[in-house]
């Protein structure tokens, strides 16, 4: 950031505080997402929205080493409490927020005392990554799926608050006036929402949006969870993400939707080759297929996270892909006969919400730019449920289970150099070493106890 990028950034934030105040705000407040997933946030009054947008505000480097329950980890060169960051907002990005009377929000990346990106900044990060695509006339359009679980508030456990039936219309009936306040709030705020209902779990929703370019996407899914966790709280609800908020049955997944684009084509339709795929489309997608072990250990980032990985719960535990498998870890979307152009895409389910969504994203992308450098290709795609297959079957297919455990996942981001490469060090160490704790924390953890100890944290 330089001088005039700081004064143009002020007297932009000086324009907008005469219709902010108009509309009730008091406070600004701009959060960032740590490497654990969880949302860090500072605010200042209307007034000094300004000073936010030119200098931004201090945070400490020592976030980058938070785990989920703000144990810092990992950190014995004693230079933790030394060191400061400026959170600093995108003002293009600031919304007033609906079930937060009075507040305004914009998503913050994460600047050094020199102005430059901080080398852990998962949103600059993700930017840069959106830049390699853009120099090659790359784009992608991204989109998460929200699913997350309400429970009755004055309790730590998980007490269904409805009776419905999956997908049912009882559910949807019962919490008619907070699911409607959900989707007026986030359709107020500029969200363009696609889907809203309950999904299969007990107290389960889901939301699903459209596709944007990646940072947008991932502002748009922290706006998403925090308007959810607020209008719960209006309604005596609490608010879970986590991917296994009781330990049978399905859990919350966070899939990730993603399609390549050059200029205005869909690099994965109306091609030759398998669904058709473009050449630059499949090598994308086997770029990412190929790097899915190391990605889990940022996009299933909790030791909570293989609970719900596993088959027969739509999560994608098993490292195949296929045309609308919703068995399979990447699944091939086309869309119905004539919207191939605009709607083919593909889904990553095996990743949840526990995870930094810009950072994931940066993963994914970078995985995706190594598969075009490399012209990879994909396998062949199955078509029935993996798990329906014998061992030898899955044998022949050379079809695997993904990692079963956060300490599998690490080990393979821990032998991943690309992913390396495009993280930088000083962001792979600190996975490598928050990952790594979490594992020797919960090491003699029951899944009741890991459950628990995730369930309100994000
Ligand atoms: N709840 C499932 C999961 O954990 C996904 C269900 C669906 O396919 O939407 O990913
Ligand atoms: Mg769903």
């Amino acid at each position: 950031m330089q001088l005039a990028d700081r004064e143009a950034a002020a007297s932009a934030a000086t324009s907008m505080i005469r219709a902010l105040r108009a509309e009730g705000v008091v406070g600004v407040a701009t959060s960032f997402v740590d490497n654990s997933g969880i949302s860090r946030v500072k605010s200042v009054p209307l007034a000094r929205l300004p000073q936010l947008a030119s200098w931004g505000v201090g945070s400490s480097k020592s976030c980058d080493r938070w785990r989920f329950d703000d144990q810092i980890v990992g950190t014995d060169d004693g230079k933790t409490a030394i060191g400061d960051l400026r959170l600093i907002p995108d003002l293009e990005k600031l919304v007033v927020l609906r079930a937060q009377p009075g507040w305004a929000w914009a998503p913050a990346s994460r600047f050094n005392q020199l102005g430059e990106p901080h080398d852990q900044c998962s949103r600059e990060l993700l930017r840069r990554q959106m830049g390699i695509l853009a120099a090659q006339g790359l784009t992608v359009r991204s989109a998460i799926e929200v699913e997350w679980v309400i429970s009755e508030a004055g309790s730590d456990d998980f007490v269904a608050p409805s009776s419905g039936s999956a997908y049912g219309m009882t559910r949807l009936i019962e919490h008619s006036d907070y699911m409607r306040e959900i989707l007026a709030a986030l359709v107020e705020q500029g969200i363009d929402i696609e889907q809203i209902h309950p999904e299969y779990a007990s107290g389960q929703m889901e939301v699903a949006v459209a596709a944007e370019d990646p940072v947008s996407a991932a502002d748009t899914t922290m706006l998403i969870r925090h308007t959810i966790r607020a209008v719960g709280l209006a309604h005596g609800l609490r608010t879970s993400f986590s991917p296994k908020v009781a330990v049978p049955g399905v859990g919350n997944g966070g899939h990730v939707h993603l399609s390549l684009w050059r200029e205005d084509q869909n690099l994965l339709a109306s091609g030759p080759g398998t669904y058709g795929l473009q050449a630059a489309g499949e090598s994308f997608g086997a770029g990412i297929f190929e790097h899915l072990p190391a990605l889990l250990a940022i996009g299933a980032p909790s030791v909570v996270s293989y609970l719900r990985l596993i088959p027969g719960h739509w999560a994608g535990a098993f490292g195949c892909w296929g045309l609308e498998n919703r068995e399979a870890a990447m699944r091939m979307i086309t869309g119905s006969a004539g919207s191939n152009p605009w709607a083919a895409n593909i889904e990553l389910k095996c990743f949840d919400l526990l995870a930094n969504p810009y950072l994931l994203l940066a993963g994914l992308l970078a995985a995706g730019i190594d598969g075009v450098a490399r012209a990879a290709v994909l396998p062949d795609p199955l078509e029935v449920d993996p798990a329906s297959l014998s061992a030898d079957q899955l044998n022949d297919l050379n079809i695997k289970r993904l990692p079963i455990s956060l300490a599998e996942a690490t080990d393979c981001l821990a032998e991943n150099s690309t992913l390396a490469k495009a993280l930088g060090q000083p962001l792979t160490d600190s996975l490598l070493a928050l990952r790594r704790d979490e594992v020797a924390h919960f090491a003699n953890a029951t899944d009741e106890q890991i459950a628990g100890a995730l369930r309100w944290r994000h």
